[in-house]
């Protein structure tokens, strides 16, 4: 079974690491991942979903705190601090540097991002085809009004710096109107038996890929289910602070609201939590197959259990 996941950072990587456990051998995982969170930082060029994926499932990922690497040391960080280089609100580890200064350099002896990334899973075996949405040059902007004004600010500004405390007033993807996907991303989801949309930011990651011209009309003609999982539980992001960014589009921070905001011309499955049990109906009458189960991924067990879930809640479409 050839099995394809779009995927943004932590929630898209802990659900594949889920998926993994439960495909059979043979089968075949590609991920199309985000790069609209891709940032220069100190003339290395960052792509922080795309590690974290890599990460991950290769082993390599500070467990706790879902992004960076396991035993990380910090001196080029201080180093740079100490220089007063900055900005020191960007967590970037020893370890981390390493991939960035690889990618960065690889990048201008003239590789495409896809190639750099294929070259970095050499070495992390992820288990997946890791592939980004695109080679071409995407960056996630947030409009915002504070002090300052308003202006734009880089997405990871606006997440890590400013943590999401003022409103998002509009995001855009600069570049994607006029990027192509990555070579293989169109055929893969072509080719796919099966594709899932993990529990990864709706806006940011899963928008931000949707919005390379051909990959939306590439899934919602695919002739695979495409089935979801709501990042949603009870009305809030499990993590991080994802109603932030879908008020920025009008959407409601609930499982209905954004399994009605991808709609049924582009899903055919989705999954919320029993907690949003009440919610089933409203999304089946929004022509979407809809089923209640646990979405909390606690250990494992349970994040396999909810990959296994999605599996079956694309048979039951197929059928
Ligand atoms: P990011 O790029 O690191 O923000 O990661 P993603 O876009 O892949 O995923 C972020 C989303 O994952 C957030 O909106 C969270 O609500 C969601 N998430 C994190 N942990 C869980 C979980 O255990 N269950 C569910 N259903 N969603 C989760
Ligand atoms: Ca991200």
């Amino acid at each position: 079974m050839r099995i394809v996941a779009l995927a943004g950072g932590i929630g898209g990587a802990r659900f594949l690491r889920g998926l993994k456990d439960v495909v059979a051998p043979g089968d075949e995982i590609t991920v199309i991942g985000n790069t609209g969170d891709d940032i220069h930082l100190f003339g290395l060029k960052v792509c922080p979903d795309l590690d974290t994926v890599m990460y991950t499932l290769g082993g390599g990922i500070h467990e706790d705190q879902g992004w960076g690497r396991a035993e990380e040391s910090y001196a080029v960080k201080d180093e740079l601090a100490a220089y007063g280089v900055g900005p020191s609100w960007f967590g970037l580890g020893d370890k981390d540097f390493a991939t960035h200064i690889v990618r960065t350099q690889m990048l201008g002896a003239g590789y495409p991002l896809s190639a750099v990334t294929e070259a970095l899973c050499d070495r992390w075996q992820p288990g997946v085809r890791l592939l980004p949405m695109s080679d071409d040059r995407v960056e996630t902007h947030v409009r915002i009004t504070d002090a300052d004004g308003t202006r734009a600010v880089h997405f990871q500004e606006y997440w890590v710096k400013l943590h999401a405390a003022v409103d998002a007033e509009a995001i855009i993807p600069v570049g994607a109107d006029t990027a192509k996907p990555a070579p293989g991303v169109l055929e893969a989801i072509a080719a796919a038996d099966v594709i899932l949309f993990p529990p990864s930011n709706p806006v940011v990651s899963i928008g931000t890929i949707l919005a390379v011209p051909g990959i939306r009309q590439a899934v919602a003609s695919a002739p695979a289910p495409v089935v979801g999982l709501s990042p949603i539980i009870g009305g809030a992001p499990v993590r991080g602070m994802a109603d932030k960014v879908l008020a920025a589009v009008g959407v409601e921070a609930t499982a209905e609201a954004v399994a009605l905001h991808y709609g049924c011309d582009l899903i055919d499955g989705w999954l919320v939590d029993e907690a949003d049990a009440a919610s089933v109906d409203a999304v089946t009458a929004g022509g979407i197959r809809c089923l209640a189960v646990p979405l909390l991924m606690t250990d494992p067990a349970a994040t396999a259990a909810m990959a296994r879930a999605a599996l079956e809640l694309a048979e039951q479409v197929r059928a």
